[in-house]
């Protein structure tokens, strides 16, 4: 059970007093959230937190999963694509898939929501029970929309722009649906697994388990397997870096229930990776959060190479950890990694190599870059500061 008061360590008694003055107004109120996945990906990793939280100052938060099978997945990981500039065709049968499992998920939606909250576009289709429902609805849109295929978005405009307002990350991700719009970067739990402290001697353990040795640099992305990560890319810089400055790659990542690409992208890495002994490939099963802390504690650089990217918690997670980062300047990460100061950024492969080999050699830029990101993730992407953004919006949908 997760109380507020265990945030205070990381924030400001203010924000807490604050939060809990915003709650008060909320008691009570049913929070349904929605989205496609239990494990894996960026809003499994919200919602694990974000619900108990939100039950700890007095709203009843719920998580439900819409239940689908293989052919709408695919559909929606093209959508997924087609959201991020990739040339897809989006055929009448993609949309026909779409309509009828989400008809099929209809009762998912509870009666007695007093807010109904879609994550994504995977159960968008569910605003069909928008009609004579009682509660406020909010399409959360997690990924960055501004290439999205116009045919694709004329399709979902018409489910997004029923519900009473949209969220997005970041202000310039912004579409006109006409209802409210709210802007609402997500953060990372400093209390779970994912985050916590981990003492030097659990670490060792883990790094055993997980075969890595304890004297190599290494450098690491972690990733679902996916080409808008580029670990393709990555593998490519590391293999420039190491001949100068010896040390390790890992691609640490995981299936996501909604990703069906993952296994294809997967067998290509390992092949690739196949005459690079110091390349590691670890496909962890999808509790692994202790693991991932642990890899980005051991990282001496971590990498998100992503093409594109709707916020990047896997950036957060490696700033909280005091990590140097390299990122590509892409959706959320550039609020996150701001040049030479919390991080560096790396727009290809050439400057992702330059960037690699100056932190390798320089400690001191890495801890201070380090230090600094730490800092900038406290301040704006720890759970208490997205708790209590979530609650001015919810508080202004109420007036
Ligand atoms: N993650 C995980 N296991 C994996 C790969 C990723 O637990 O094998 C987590 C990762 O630590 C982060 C989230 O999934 O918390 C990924 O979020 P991000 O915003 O970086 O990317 P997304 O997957 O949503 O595109």
């Amino acid at each position: 059970m997760v109380s507020l008061k265990d945030y205070a360590p990381f924030t400001d008694a203010e924000l807490l007093d604050k939060i809990n003055t915003l709650a008060a107004r909320l008691k009570g109120a049913v929070v349904q959230h929605i989205n496609s996945t239990v494990v894996g990906g960026g809003v499994a990793e919200i919602l694990h937190s974000l619900v108990p939280v939100m039950n700890s100052i007095g709203l009843k938060a719920r998580w439900d999963v819409i239940k689908a099978g293989k052919d709408f997945f695919e559909v929606t990981k093209a959508f997924h694509n087609a959201f991020h500039g990739v040339k897809t065709e989006i055929t009448e049968r993609m949309l026909e898939i779409y309509k009828y499992t989400s008809r099929a998920n209809l009762e998912v939606v509870a009666d007695e929501a007093d807010f109904v909250i879609i994550h994504d576009q995977q159960p968008l289709g569910l605003v069909e029970r928008r009609l004579g429902h009682r509660g406020k609805w909010l399409w959360y849109c997690h990924i960055d929309p501004v290439d999205v295929d116009p045919r694709l978005w004329d399709f979902l405009k018409a489910y997004a722009g029923q519900c009473d307002a949209a969220i997005y990350h970041l202000p310039e991700y912004g579409k006109d649906l006409g209802n409210k719009q709210f802007f609402l970067p997500p953060a990372i739990n400093p209390l779970s697994d994912k985050n916590r402290e981990v003492s030097g001697e659990e670490q060792q353990q883990i790094l055993k388990k997980l075969g890595i040795s304890a004297d190599e640099r290494v450098i690491l992305q972690v990733s679902r397997f996916d080409r808008l990560k580029n670990p393709f890319g990555l593998m490519e810089a590391y293999l420039k870096v190491e001949k100068e400055f010896p040390c390790s790659l890992i691609l640490a990542g995981g299936a996501a229930d909604d990703d069906p690409e993952g296994q294809e992208v997967l067998d290509e890495l390992v092949q690739k990776a196949g005459c690079h002994p110091r390349v590691k490939i670890l496909n962890l099963p999808p509790d692994s959060h202790l693991e991932i802390n642990v890899l980005q504690r051991r990282a001496d650089v971590v990498v998100q190479n992503s093409l594109r990217e709707g916020f990047g918690l896997t950036v957060t997670e490696a700033l909280w950890k005091a990590r140097p980062v390299v990122a590509t300047p892409v959706g959320g990460i550039r609020k996150q990694v701001i040049h030479e100061q919390t991080g560096l950024l790396a727009a290809d492969t050439d400057e992702l190599v330059v960037c690699l080999k100056r932190l390798l050699q320089d400690c001191n830029l890495s801890m201070r870059l380090g230090r600094q990101g730490k800092e900038h993730v406290r301040q704006n992407f720890i759970t208490p500061v997205y708790l209590y953004n979530w609650l001015v919006v919810l508080n202004e949908l109420l007036q």
